[in-house]
């Protein structure tokens, strides 16, 4: 029987203006020739994947990066007609690009509000100058207050706000005016995240020859408590462990991720789930527009199975095995990610196996140190839980 379940698609932009300090995504800087060839091979490889899936509606599409708002209007209104000649987009889709101040202006953002995109999630991750200068964005505080009323004048309705904490040397006082600002703009959805020292960023290299002290992990545990209370003082709904909305404004492709769902993620690097696998493109760009040109000669036969589509997927350079071990520890890990945790009658129903039995040892172990907790059906990380969750996550992976 056809698969006809609703899909997601990530469509992943990889260019900045500049690379940040703390960025280890697949984006380039200075790679602004490639643009053409990379949105015309970006259209290519939708247009292959398309016979594939036929009949599954697309209910989010997400533009991120890199920098998705760096390419120019024609562009966007490109990609935007071929999803929409080669695919069926469900009722009411939510289509997510992601924006950085600095690349986008009000004539910008009502244009590709006409293109179909109804979802912006803004790069504010600080609004004090000196913390963006040393993050190495290219926009001032003031220039991302402008980026969000321009997105609210175009007529976005719903928003999401990205930020950061636990800067090197930003005082608890900074990070609550961060979130103070950002609240008065009455965002719709703001995520926030610990800042990580992720190896190969100039972070890493400064934090290793010590002319930047290394993120102090209690403060920042501090300071995402305190969010946590602020932001739900707000009204906001604490639904995931870095994101929080105003009810029913989840982001629903994100929610996709959380639930083990199936998408597609096109474009360098983009890392998808679908057929029992996951598997990602080709990360360099230029590699990507050769293979998407080589896969269109011969393309892969719609009928044929998984296995053989990703094989003949010349783009595709990497498929990780999904055993029913690793299958349910994610299941499990990502539902644990979210506020509503995991159903156990679903887990039973998804696997055929109870959650209790198979990981009886973790369970009794995590719910004895307060780490998780049960009620409902449901297993969920308790609030210390939250801190230490990848103390949980950690033991549910198989060995
Ligand atoms: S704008 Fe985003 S993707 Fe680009 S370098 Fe900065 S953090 Fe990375």
């Amino acid at each position: 029987m056809a698969n006809e379940a609703a899909l997601s698609l990530y469509l992943h932009v990889p260019f900045c203006s500049l690379k940040c300090s703390y960025c280890d995504f697949n984006s380039y800087a200075k790679l602004d020739d490639l643009v053409p060839e990379f949105v015309d091979a970006l259209c290519t490889e939708l247009a292959l994947w398309a016979p594939i899936v036929q009949g599954r509606p697309v209910a989010t599409v997400f533009f991120g990066g890199g920098t998705p708002s760096l390419l120019p209007l024609p562009h966007i209104e490109r990609i935007m007609a071929t999803l929409r000649e080669h695919y069926t987009l469900a009722d009411d889709p939510e289509i997510t690009l992601e924006a950085n101040p600095g690349t986008a202006d009000r004539d910008y953002f009502a244009g590709i509000g006409a293109a179909g995109v109804n979802r912006l999630s803004i790069g504010f991750q600080s609004l004090h100058d000196k913390e963006l200068v040393a993050l190495d964005r290219i926009h001032s505080a003031a220039e991302a207050v402008q980026c969000y009323r321009w997105a609210r004048d175009a007529g976005f309705r719903r928003v999401n706000l990205d930020l950061i904490y636990g800067l090197p040397g930003q005082p608890m006082a900074s990070w609550q005016e961060n979130v103070e600002r950002a609240l008065e703009l009455a965002p719709e959805h703001i995520s926030a995240y610990a800042l990580t020292v992720e190896d190969g960023t100039r972070l890493a290299y400064d934090v290793e020859h010590g002319t930047v002290p290394p993120p102090d992990g209690d403060l920042q545990a501090e300071m995402y408590e305190w969010a946590g209370r602020r932001l739900s003082k707000a009204g906001y709904q604490h639904y995931e462990i870095s994101n929080w909305s105003r009810p029913s404004e989840e982001c629903r492709h994100n929610l996709v991720y959380w639930r083990n769902e199936e998408w597609l993620a096109l474009g360098p690097g983009a890392h998808s789930h679908w057929g029992g696998h996951r598997f990602a493109d080709v990360y360099s760009p230029k590699q990507y527009v050769r293979l998407v040109a080589e896969t269109a000669e011969a393309p892969p036969t719609p009928e044929a199975a998984p296995d053989a589509v990703l094989a003949a997927m010349r783009q595709v350079t990497f498929v990780d095995p999904q055993p029913a071990a690793l299958q349910m520890a994610d299941t499990a890990i990502l539902a644990l990610r979210l506020n509503a945790g995991l159903d156990l009658g679903a887990f039973e129903g998804r696997f055929g196996r109870r959650f209790e039995d198979v990981y009886a040892e973790v369970l009794a172990e995590t719910l004895a140190l307060g780490l998780l907790e049960r009620e409902d059906g449901r297993l969920r990380l308790t609030d210390r839980g939250r801190y230490l969750a990848n103390e949980v996550f950690v033991r549910l992976l198989p060995e």
